[in-house]
């Protein structure tokens, strides 16, 4: 940096600081800089212009704090005013790069021989490390005085150097009664020994890391903490103390607890509920539940007894055990619903229970074996608050129940609650579908025997001289019989299917003969629709019951004109693949939507909008199962209102 010199009375000391460490710099006594070494340049960060710039050749300067310093009040003017100077000689420059620098300042004023002013000198000192230092320091301070960890420091012998409010606040010492005392008053008599082992890692320079153990505070009382232990080192690196941060982790460590019984308890009652809901019989639910929620309680017995009549007009029956025999859990007593009395029991000692003297003998296994001393009883309700039963559990040592076991019965019973009334909806559902197919079964066959008579009466009566008029009644009524007689051969073959009793009766024939033999009967009556045929092959031979296979068939072309009134054509196709015979019957009718389509092979669904048009819903039903009894496939590619194709593949025969 090139220097400034300028004739002047200083400029015999000017030369002498010309390289000097020390920044200094002479202004004259009207105070315009004359002389500034390098060390001023480089602490102002600029050079100011010698004889122009006055005072000072900072860019801008404040007073320790941040106030703005006007230039004629800095130390410079004043000296030259021979003005008094602030007590601390300390200023603030902020240079042209923005940073900030602090300095002592000390500006001396220059005489002549005669003792009159000539100018003035100054000598700048950064102290901009230290104050830094200064302000990390008392940072620090401040941090660790808030903070709510305890920060404890102390020397390699163990002996306590500092103590925060955060280390009062935890164990309980003021800093007066603590500092200069071993470190090891905090720790309990049983880990005394953990001390050895944290200074040994000190002296070799370690740091522990949240190691989690136990402290004792002035009271004695016993805290969870987590401990962070540093070494201090002094100026030359050597290793003289240590510095701990201990934090208190009671609260945590419940939270922890807690979260985890939670998420122990929500994985058990997920797994009971998976397999209590994957039942639908009340006996295993009950066995399961019973069993597993023992388990679950470390309870030696366990009971769910049911709070129900049975046929005999008996009350509480005593559906599952666990751990004992049935009539030991009887003869105890205290397995009964009256016991329980709609609210939950948990004792520690049922013994000392006022209810236990009526119940005599109290011995679970009979002869010898302990009696029953702790409890716990929880109602199974309803949602309607109507008592099901209740989980009983017992044990023979006292205390064996916790509050945890009864929000797990508790939970538990209320899945239990839920599964058996399934059981019992489930029950009441399948009992009433049963009846309804007896009946179903029972009415087809007692119509069936009135109608076969009609008919028969009917044909006598066809073979005798009618006029015109007549033989079309005659004609119109045997239709209406036929129908009737397929209706009520539906309700019967509906009933043997849900009986498991639909027998196929296997013989090898032609099904291209069967079909065109079945479209050539729905031409002579068929007066709308004409049906075409199509087959790639000359004959198709399948094992197959042929009565039920044209029972199929039937249904899909009768469906396919029914279901068509506005069409005139139906198209058959049938053909055959090296394993498959596939048919399929085409109409140009109403169709179906895709929510339909996925209804309708069940029994008695029945599209909406068909209500004028005739029908039970249950030929694509019988359809259906006579097709997968066959072991083939049967389905319909359909879009409502532009008709529907139905389709039913067989195995083929394969001709030797
Ligand atoms: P049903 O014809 O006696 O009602 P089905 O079991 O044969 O009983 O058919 C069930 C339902 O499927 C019918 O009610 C009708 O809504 C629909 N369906 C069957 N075939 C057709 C078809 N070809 N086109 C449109 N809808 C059909």
């Amino acid at each position: 940096m090139p220097v400034k010199y300028k004739s002047s009375p200083q400029s015999d000391v000017a030369t002498l600081f010309h390289d000097s460490r020390l920044a200094f710099y002479t202004c004259d006594r009207n105070g315009y800089i004359t002389y500034y070494n390098k060390a001023a340049a480089a602490l102002w960060g600029r050079e100011p212009v010698i004889g122009e710039e006055l005072w000072c050749g900072s860019w801008k300067i404040y007073y320790p704090g941040g106030r703005v310093m006007p230039l004629d009040e800095c130390p410079m003017a004043l000296t030259l005013k021979q003005q008094p100077l602030p007590a601390d000689n300390e200023i603030v420059i902020e240079r042209p790069d923005s940073t900030f620098l602090n300095l002592l300042v000390y500006p001396q004023p220059l005489f002549d021989a005669n003792g009159l002013l000539t100018g003035a000198l100054n000598i700048l000192v950064d102290i901009t490390p230290k104050k830094t230092g200064e302000e990390k320091q008392a940072i620090l301070s401040a941090i660790v005085e808030s903070s709510d960890d305890a920060i404890i420091s102390k020397s390699l012998k163990g002996i306590i150097m500092s103590w925060n409010k955060g280390a009062q606040k935890l164990f309980g010492y003021t800093e007066d009664e603590i500092i200069g005392k071993p470190i090891t008053v905090l720790i309990p008599p049983e880990l005394q020994e953990e001390e050895t082992v944290i200074i040994g890692n000190i002296k070799a320079g370690n740091k522990i890391d949240h190691f989690r153990t136990t402290r004792i505070t002035k009271w004695g009382k016993k805290v969870k903490i987590s401990l962070t232990v540093s070494p201090v080192k002094d100026n030359m690196g050597r290793i003289i103390g240590a510095s701990k941060i201990a934090r208190d982790i009671t609260e945590q460590l419940q939270k922890e607890e807690a979260i985890k019984l939670n998420s122990q308890r929500l994985e058990l009652l997920n797994a009971i509920g998976k397999k209590v809901s994957a039942s639908l019989d009340e006996d295993s639910i009950l066995e399961l539940i019973t069993t597993d929620t023992a388990n679950i309680t470390g309870a030696a017995v366990g009971a769910f007894v049911y709070n129900m009549l049975d046929e005999h007009g008996q009350a509480n029956q005593l559906t599952a055990v666990f751990g004992a025999p049935k009539e030991a859990l009887e003869n105890s007593g205290l397995f009964t619903p009256e016991f329980l009395n709609s609210t939950l029991i948990r004792v520690d000692d049922i013994t000392k229970d006022s209810r236990y003297g009526k119940k005599a003998p109290q011995e679970v296994g009979g002869n010898g074996q302990p009696v029953i001393t702790s409890y716990l009883a929880v109602p199974v309700e309803t949602v309607s608050g109507e008592i099901l039963g209740g989980l009983f559990f017992g044990h023979p040592e006292p205390g064996k129940f916790t509050a945890e076991h009864e929000n797990i019965v508790s939970s538990i019973a209320s899945q239990a609650s839920v599964a058996l009334n399934n059981c019992r909806l489930f029950t009441q559902v399948k009992n009433l579908s049963e009846k309804k197919d007896e009946f179903i079964a029972l009415a087809s066959h007692e119509l069936k025997t009135p109608i076969t008579s009609i008919k028969g009466y009917l044909q006598i009566l066809q073979r005798s001289d009618l006029d015109k008029a007549g033989t079309l009644f005659l004609e119109k009524s045997l239709n209406q019989i036929n129908k009737l007689n397929s209706l009520i051969g539906d309700l019967l073959d509906v009933s043997k299917v849900e009986a498991g009793k639909l027998t196929i009766q296997y013989e090898s024939f032609d099904l291209k003969e069967l079909v065109l033999d079945v479209i050539e009967t729905f031409h002579y009556s068929s007066k709308t629709h004409k049906i075409t045929f199509s087959s790639s092959a000359d004959q198709i031979f399948v094992e197959a019951d042929k009565q039920r296979i044209e029972q199929v068939l039937i249904n899909l072309l009768s469906n396919a004109i029914k279901y068509s009134p506005n069409a005139e054509l139906v198209v058959v196709e049938l053909n055959a693949s090296e394993n498959e015979a596939k048919l399929s019957v085409k109409d140009k009718g109403i169709g179906l939507s895709e929510q339909h389509q996925k209804n309708i092979f069940t029994r008695f669904y029945r599209a909406d909008g068909n209500e004028n048009i005739s029908g039970l819903g249950l030929g694509l039903y019988l359809s259906k199962e006579i097709i997968l009894h066959h072991r083939g496939t049967i389905d319909v590619i359909s879009e409502p209102g532009k008709g529907s194709t139905f389709y039913f593949s067989l195995p083929v025969k394969h001709q030797v």
